[in-house]
């Protein structure tokens, strides 16, 4: 059934694009601090990079957020 397999895939994909698009409107944007805006740490490279907008270190961001997942 490849075209039913297409469509499936088409509709993951829509969903997916919908998801991040949510995501990225609740999460900060612009070029990540370097420094955490909580503890004044410095965030690391990796984490700048792969969380753009992000303002605040790992530990401070997960008292933030309490366990929710993002930024
Ligand atoms: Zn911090």
């Amino acid at each position: 059934m490849p075209d039913d397999m297409d469509m499936v895939q088409g509709i993951n994909e829509q969903f997916q694009a919908a998801a991040l698009a949510e995501h990225q409107r609740n999460r900060p944007t612009g070029p990540a601090a370097t420094h955490c805006d909580d503890c004044g740490e410095e965030i690391p490279i990796k984490r700048r990079l792969a969380m753009p907008g992000c303002r605040r270190c790992i530990e401070c961001q997960s008292d933030f957020e309490e366990g929710v997942y993002g930024c």
